[in-house]
């Protein structure tokens, strides 16, 4: 049977492209895997954070994967600080890892040029992810593209490990989806649609209607009037066809606008298709604060249990001594 994890990092408000290349292709799997879902709070301390902040984005995201079709009830579904093993593996794993290989990473290269100081755990953040992973044994990883390079990292890790001191990790992979597994920003086609990047071409998932709306009928477009799958060419265009197509399910070569302006509206149409519901099951859930506690409290629980043997059998292969 595959297994299954993905975790969504509270810093920021969840965006359209965290719903399209994760959170979506996520659900889908709970008909066929045993699934692992979580909210990885720790990852949202690699940059400079608000702690009061940080509490009502954990409390957002976990409501907006429930509210997005992860149910709890065929799940665990979790905050990575509630398990300490998490943060006890990611320190074994750093132990096997190399300085050169972190540094290698094109997403501490693009974060850390953004700031003026960089946290040594945005330099470590892909080895607490390789522990995410891997505690749970998963076999299946379903990330945006942009998380490919991380999870080759995570199997190198687990190579290493396993050929050094025993076969202790199962091998996972990356599964993306087959559309929007890297929406890009709206209004700067080029690069990643971020929510921790402040920009008018991010659609968030609690965005109002109308403001959702507005940002894609603005989107910025290409030269030329051809609506044409092209992403060297054409990034304003094509971005627009990869949300369409993720979101109505109809493959990019079957899409058929006739002009940008067309492109635009039934883009629109589409996303808030998807948007609203997701919108009001949030708010549903929003009136009940308990709910979701209880949920992340059981999430916990059943996480803390299934985590706990990859531990105590990582640090045994690399000669820790119970006492
Ligand atoms: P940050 O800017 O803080 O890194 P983010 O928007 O990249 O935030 P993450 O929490 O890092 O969000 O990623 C959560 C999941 O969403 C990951 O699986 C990631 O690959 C996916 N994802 C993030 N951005 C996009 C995007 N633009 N298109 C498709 N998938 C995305
Ligand atoms: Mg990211």
């Amino acid at each position: 049977a595959t297994r299954v994890l993905s975790l969504f990092t509270p810093s920021g408000h969840p965006t359209l492209g965290n719903l399209l290349g994760a959170l979506l292709p996520s659900a889908r799997l709970l008909e066929t895997g045993d699934c692992v879902f979580g909210v990885s709070d720790l990852h949202a301390l690699t940059s400079d954070h608000d702690p009061a902040r940080l509490r009502e984005r954990s409390l957002e995201l976990a409501g907006l994967c429930v509210a997005a079709g992860i149910d709890p009830a065929r799940c665990v579904l979790f905050l990575q600080s509630n398990v300490p093993a998490h943060a006890e593996l990611a320190y074994l794993l750093e132990s096997t890892a190399h300085y050169g290989e972190m540094q290698r990473m094109i997403q501490f290269k693009e974060k850390s040029a953004r700031q003026s100081v960089v946290r040594l755990s945005l330099l470590t953040y892909p080895a607490l992810m390789a522990a995410d992973i891997l505690l749970y044994q998963a076999t299946d990883v379903p990330v945006g593209a942009d998380q490919a390079q991380h999870v080759e990292l995570t199997r190198d890790l687990a190579t290493r490990f396993n050929r050094k001191y025993g076969p202790v990790f199962t091998m996972p992979r990356a599964v993306h989806p087959p559309a929007a597994a890297r929406v890009m920003d709206l209004s700067e086609p080029t690069a990643k649609m971020s929510k921790s990047i402040d920009s008018p071409g991010t659609v968030f998932l609690l965005d109002p209607i109308d403001v959702v709306r507005r940002k894609i009928m603005r989107a910025v477009t290409d030269s030329g009037t051809e609506v044409v799958y092209d992403p060297e060419g054409k990034p304003g265009v094509s971005n627009l066809l990869a949300i369409l197509s993720a979101c109505t399910g109809t493959p990019v070569a079957d899409l058929t606008a006739g002009s940008y302006g067309v492109l635009k509206k039934e883009t629109a149409d589409a996303v808030i298709a998807l948007l609203e519901p997701i919108q009001r099951r949030y708010a549903d859930l929003s009136a009940d604060p308990a709910e979701l506690e209880g949920i992340l409290r059981t999430g916990a629980e059943r996480a803390r249990e299934r985590a706990a043997g990859t531990v105590v059998a990582a640090k045994e292969a690399m000669g820790l001594l119970s006492a």
